[in-house]
This record gives structure tokens, C-alpha cells and sequence, in this order.
């Protein structure tokens, strides 16, 4: 072979062997969805916090759009889970509860397809790390539900010291040595598929056990929070300093990879701080929401939540309509021009052309939950709630199965905290959202299993 005609064909090859796949990466935007635990409203800097410094979720917030008001459908976490994999109320297939006991179906029915079935299906790689909660039995294993990766834990709760973990770390399905602090742990693994797949579209679950009991912190950043003198806030503000501190290294990941500006970033928390007496209270603060984990009032359900795609979305803005975990599937599909599989039924809507200010028009004209007895619509500016009734008696304990609150009215663009209820001054109001919750209900099954064991 002359040397000009081999040139050619080193050149050639180099170009069909280098270019498809950058071409494929351009093209296909990867989907980074960062899930916090049992975080309080009030608990990042970019909510307001003073005494806990998250200068790495305030930069991602600054990077795209905030939710004022983002919301998760369930007040705990399996439930909100189940709804963020299948882009549905959990309710509509018996997800009501957190999965108690270890019962053979005790998981996210099979009947679902989950985010990484979606994403299978379009050619993506998908990874989970961390927390997954959605069922204990090898049939529910998040290999199982369409991930190609797993690193991290089955249950709801894991310690983050090796010695103090009762349950085993997984890779896959094989338990692990893990010797580092969990939330390091999946930070560090976290940067590891992001470079080992950043030629690939991806989308990467990242599900910090952070701030969820139990306290357990390191030594140094503990040091670092000694001016707070209420120990389980200054352990709360150390476990949380280290889950920034590992969004700083995902993100630092996704801009030394290269991948950052074709990536969808979504970060939330699971469900509002656990505050009042009868749950695992870890030093959160939901202010000025009232209410906590386990209740439908807006402490429980109302979240920090951002969206962050750099050149596709608003920098440093908020959106203000009512959105919800439940969006954040139809919206990454559509954000990767991936087609639902058929048969598809979200409650979600595709969030991009409403962020992006195309879409005028509010996503959700009513949203729903209900948790046993417990219930909410927010229908525009009203909101009408039956919650654990616990929260009007200071000092009331709630376990099990809770006392119910009559039906009450608040309009959050007033009164955000809850604390005036409208109901009769506006009879006509409390029965236009009955009456829409009666018919959101009979699209509703009943739950699987019982509300036992709701931690
Ligand atoms: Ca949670």
C-alpha cells in the first residue's frame, strides 16, 4: 500500500472509530436524577439556611431552575420512590406504604416498568447507587427493574460506619467490603460510572441515604460544625456537609468527563424533614412549612427541588407552578427524545417546554396524595388536608396507624405555613377539591400491604 493511500485509511478508520460515538454522546443527553433523604425544607442555602453551608447543591440550583414549588407524592420514602421509577401515583398500584416485613410481594409490583426499563429500552446504560427500598426479595432487585449497575443498599435505612452497618453493601448481588463513610462510598462510586460510562448515553440514579438516621458523622465534620450546640443538629449538618460535598464531586465528574453541558441534572429530596415525635427525628428543619415526614401537610411532601441542564434550561431561575416527583420520568425521556414503551400510563408530565417559559400554562392544574386516612389536594393556590392529627397537640407522639384530622383549607399563596384554616368561609371550595379527590381516587387501587413499620 503506497504511504498517501495509507494515510487515508488510518485517517479514514480513525474517523468512523472516533466520530460515531462522540456523535452518539452529543446527541443522546445523559440523565444524572440525585435524590436526598429525609431532608428538611429549610436545610440548603439556597432555602435559606444559615448554620449549614451547601455551596455544591447551591451552584447546582444556581445552574438551572428552581421549584418553589416541587413536591413529592408520598410523605416517606418507598412510597415517593415508587412514584419517581414509574412516573405515576403510587397509589394507582397499591404502593401506598412503605414496604413492611418481608412479605414475598412486598415490593414495586412487577406489573411497573421503571425509569431503567424506559431507559433500557432506549438504548441508555443505567445505573443506581445507593438506597432502594422498592422490595427485599431477589425479584425486586434493581437488577431486575432495569438497571445494568447497582451499588448500595435493598432496605430504607443503612448505618454509615462498616461497623455499625447491619445490613450488607451490595455490588449487583454480591456483598461488598465496604470500609469507607456510605456517603463517600457512593459518591465515590458515583464518579466511577460516570467515567466509566461517559461515552455511553447514561442515566445514573443517585440515591444518598443522607440525611436519614441513623446520626452518624465523621470526626472532622463534626469539628467543622463544633459551634452548633445541639448534638443532633450539629451530626445532622455533618452528614449533610458530606452529602454536598459528594454532589461537588458528581458534578466535578459530569465537567471533567466532558459531559456536563449534554447532561440533565435533577436533584430533590425524598420527602420533608422528620420533625415531630413518633419518627425518626434526625435534627431537620421544614420552616416555615408545617408538619414532617409521615404527614400530608406541606412539611412532609413540599421539597427543594432543581432542575439543571446547561444551554437547555434557565440559569438562576424559579418556577413557581406546582410540579412533582412523578414529572421527572416523562421529562427526562423527553429531554432524551426517548419514546415512552408502549402501554405507558404517566401521571407525570414533560416539565421542559414549562421551565423553558415556552409553555405558559401551568403542568398540573390539581395534584393528589393520600396515605391512609390522610389526604391532600392542591388545586392552584388551594389546598385542602387531612393529616395525622397528632400535629395539633404539642408533644402528641404518632405511631402506627394515626388519629385523622378533620378536612381543612388553606390557600398557600397566603399562608404557606398552614396556619389559618378557610374551610368555612368557603364551603363551595372544600367541595370542589372533595369532589376532585373522590374522582382522583377511583383511579386508585388499595394498598398491597399494611401501614406496620413506617420508618
Ligand atoms: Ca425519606
Amino acid at each position: 500500500m503506497s504511504r498517501p493511500i495509507f494515510a487515508f485509511v488510518l485517517a479514514f478508520g480513525a474517523l468512523i472509530a472516533g466520530f460515531a460515538p462522540v456523535k452518539a454522546a452529543e446527541t443522546r443527553p445523559n440523565v444524572l436524577i440525585i435524590v436526598a433523604d429525609d431532608l428538611g425544607y429549610a436545610d440548603l442555602g439556597f432555602q435559606g439556611c444559615k448554620d449549614i453551608p451547601t455551596p455544591n447543591l447551591d451552584a447546582l440550583a444556581k445552574s438551572g431552575v428552581r421549584c418553589t414549588s416541587g413536591y413529592v407524592t408520598g410523605p416517606y420514602c418507598s412510597p415517593t420512590r415508587a412514584g419517581l421509577l414509574t412516573g405515576r401515583y403510587q397509589q394507582r398500584f397499591g404502593h401506598e406504604f412503605n414496604p413492611g416485613g418481608a412479605g414475598p410481594n412486598v415490593g414495586l409490583p412487577l406489573s411497573q416498568t421503571t425509569l431503567a426499563d424506559q431507559f433500557k429500552a432506549a438504548g441508555y446504560t443505567t445505573g443506581l447507587v445507593g438506597k432502594w427500598h422498592l422490595g427485599n426479595q431477589p425479584k425486586f432487585h434493581p437488577q431486575k427493574r432495569g438497571f445494568d449497575e447497582f451499588f448500595g443498599f435493598l432496605g430504607g435505612a443503612h448505618g454509615y460506619f462498616p461497623a455499625e452497618a447491619a445490613a450488607p453493601i451490595l455490588q449487583g448481588t454480591k456483598t461488598v467490603k465496604e470500609t469507607e463513610y456510605l456517603t463517600d462510598a457512593f459518591t465515590r462510586e458515583a464518579v466511577s460510572f460516570i467515567e466509566r460510562h461517559k461515552a455511553d448515553p447514561f442515566v445514573l440514579y443517585l440515591a444518598y441515604n443522607a440525611v436519614h438516621t441513623p446520626m452518624h458523622a465523621t470526626d472532622a465534620r463534626l469539628t467543622r460544625f463544633a459551634s452548633i450546640t445541639d448534638k443532633r443538629r450539629q451530626t445532622y449538618a455533618a452528614m449533610l456537609f458530606a452529602m454536598d460535598e459528594g454532589v461537588g464531586k458528581v458534578l466535578n465528574a459530569l465537567d471533567s468527563t466532558g459531559v456536563r453541558d449534554n447532561t440533565l441534572i435533577v436533584f430533590f429530596s425524598d420527602n420533608g424533614g422528620p420533625t415531630m415525635p413518633g419518627t425518626t427525628i434526625n435534627g431537620s428543619s421544614n420552616a416555615p412549612l408545617r408538619g414532617s415526614k409521615r404527614t400530608t401537610c406541606e412539611g412532609g411532601i413540599r421539597v427543594p427541588f432543581v432542575f439543571s441542564w446547561k444551554g437547555k434550561l434557565p440559569a438562576g431561575a424559579t418556577y413557581e407552578s406546582p410540579i412533582a416527583q412523578i414529572d421527572v420520568l416523562p421529562t427526562a425521556l423527553a429531554a432524551c427524545g426517548a419514546t415512552p414503551k408502549p402501554d405507558t400510563k404517566f401521571d407525570g408530565v414533560n416539565l421542559l417546554p414549562y421551565l423553558k417559559g415556552e409553555n405558559k400554562d401551568v403542568p398540573h392544574t390539581t395534584l393528589f396524595w393520600r396515605l391512609g386516612g390522610q389526604n391532600a389536594v392542591r388545586h392552584g393556590e388551594w389546598k385542602l388536608v387531612q393529616y395525622d392529627a397528632a400535629l395539633d397537640t404539642p408533644g402528641e407522639i404518632s405511631r402506627g396507624v394515626p388519629k385523622i384530622s378533620p378536612p381543612r383549607l388553606y390557600n398557600l399563596a397566603a399562608d404557606i405555613g398552614e396556619t389559618k384554616d378557610v374551610s368555612a368561609e368557603n364551603p363551595l371550595k372544600v367541595a370542589l377539591l372533595q369532589s376532585l379527590l373522590q374522582e382522583w381516587n377511583k383511579g386508585n387501587v388499595k394498598p398491597l400491604w399494611g401501614q406496620g413499620g413506617q420508618e
